[in-house]
């Protein structure tokens, strides 16, 4: 019997919202490994890490033992602007799906930038801030993370350097407008403001960009000017700490009404949204508290969890970033085309890929056309336009709701809408015109790359 007592969204208060992130780390028994100096093979120290990135964020980098750590009032005031975002149960989809499963789902794009990347960008941008420095530089792909970080930087009055993928600062102009409104700089890259822009412009005139050039020009930038430093909007353990705000408003909203989900599903890019929507209840898992099946949902074009290697690898094709124990296609693979941008990473989360590694986590991998199938499905009957990367999780959880028609069985799934596709709707077209493919990598291309992984020794 469906409990029709549960309202559609189920808010919780501005005084429920949390207090402190939660470290999932902290209930690990294995820790994910540490990063290393790619020139050394040695674990990076606090002060290596300094250099780069804000000091209160390096501690939260290396905290693998504090479980709570109180979220500061200027975050938790800015918060209060979008937060706490609705849970919702979504009838409307069980119902054209005649499914007697529950579904729910967190939604994320109820803000401007249009996905969950804000909850870490006002965290980052925050601590820059505390430290007095003048400002930051990041890279962006697709465009939602600059310009979460956009909004962060013109609230708390830091200067904020974003470079940008060529292809997408010419596709996606709108992107780069919001980001400007915001009052950051946007330069495409590569660029010749940077030597490694320059040098890759030298070698290669025509090129269109790409995430590992972007993020290599990012750090120079962060580097060559006093005053400022890189943030990163995925992957690192930080990310997923301040992301711990997702699972921790819907644990807080399904134990309002006594619900327990039998499943938790995301899509996976980097891993940020993912370890954040389920962090309160892998926490329970890994105490041996209750059990949850937690599901990792990415495209098959850029297959990271289910075909690539659990190895130390560098997160940027640039090869200057830190090593990190991932699982990883290879930092020299690059994807396809596809539409999903905020997943076209050749690593994963460091703290997600131990979890994987130890049997806490399944993945799954999805192809495009069925991906947006599934989202113009769920915009039909939820009214939502969802952004092509958490069409991901919905793909996953339409297909178990269906299964749970065939056995009967009264799941209860919740997904995590990571945000909008606004400013995707290039590719709704290409899927609505017909002209949207699916490209899967061969065996041969991810054995290429993962052969040039870097050799590290074991530590
Ligand atoms: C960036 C992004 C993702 C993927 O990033 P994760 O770090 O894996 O969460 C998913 N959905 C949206 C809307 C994004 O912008």
């Amino acid at each position: 019997m469906k409990n029709e007592k549960i309202p559609y969204k189920i808010y919780l208060s501005e005084d429920e919202l949390p207090r402190a992130w939660y470290n999932l780390r902290s209930d690990m028994k294995q820790k994910p490994a540490p990063l290393l100096n790619p020139g050394t093979g040695q674990p990076l120290s606090a002060e290596e890490l300094s250099a780069v990135f804000c000091r209160e964020l390096v501690e939260q980098e290396l905290d693998d033992d504090t479980a709570l750590i109180p979220i500061p009032t200027e975050i938790r005031d800015f918060y209060k602007m979008y937060r706490p975002s609705p849970l919702v149960r979504a009838y409307c989809l069980e119902q054209a799906l005649d499914t007697p499963a529950r579904i729910y789902y967190k939604f994320e794009g109820n803000n401007t930038s249009g996905s969950h990347k804000l909850n870490s960008a006002i965290a980052q941008a925050y601590y820059a801030k505390r430290q007095g420095l003048r400002g930051v530089t990041t890279e962006t792909g697709a465009g939602q993370w600059g310009t979460a970080l956009s909004m962060a930087c013109a609230y708390l009055g830091l200067d904020c350097k974003v470079f940008m993928v060529k292809v997408s600062y010419e596709q996606k102009p709108f992107r780069r407008e919001v980001m400007r409104t915001y009052g950051a700089q946007v330069t495409p890259s590569p660029s010749n403001t940077t030597q490694v822009g320059r040098k890759i412009l030298a070698e290669f005139p025509d090129t269109t960009g790409s995430l590992g050039c972007a993020i290599s020009e990012a750090v120079e930038a962060a580097a060559a000017e006093p005053g400022y430093r890189y943030v990163l909007g995925s992957v690192l353990n930080q990310v997923l700490l301040h992301q711990s705000v997702i699972g921790l408003e819907a644990k807080a909203a399904l134990d309002k009404y006594g619900v327990k989900p039998d499943l938790i599903i995301g899509c996976a890019g980097g891993g940020s949204n993912l370890g954040g929507l389920i962090a309160p209840f892998m926490g329970e898992k890994l105490r041996g508290e209750q059990d949850y099946r937690i599901l990792a949902v990415e495209p098959a074009s850029c297959p990271s969890f289910t075909r690539g290697v659990f190895a130390y690898d560098f997160c940027d094709t640039g090869m200057i970033c830190p090593l990190a124990k991932m699982y990883t296609l290879g930092s020299s693979f690059i994807p396809s085309a596809n539409h999903a941008g905020g997943l076209r990473f050749h690593g994963m989360s460091p703290v997600l890929s131990q979890l994987y590694h130890d049997g806490f986590l399944e993945a799954r991998a999805v192809e495009q056309r069925s991906v947006f199938a599934a989202a113009e499905q769920f915009a039909r009957c939820e009214g939502i336009l969802p952004a092509p990367e958490s069409a991901h999780a919905i793909r996953a959880a339409i297909d178990e709701a269906l299964a749970c028609r065939e056995t009967g069985e009264e799941k209860t799934i919740l997904f995590g809408l990571t945000g909008t596709g606004y400013f995707d709707l290039v590719a709704y077209q290409k899927y609505n015109d017909g002209q949207m493919s699916d490209t899967i990598p061969t065996d041969e291309e991810l054995a290429r790359s993962i052969e040039a992984l870097p050799k590290v020794p074991e530590i």
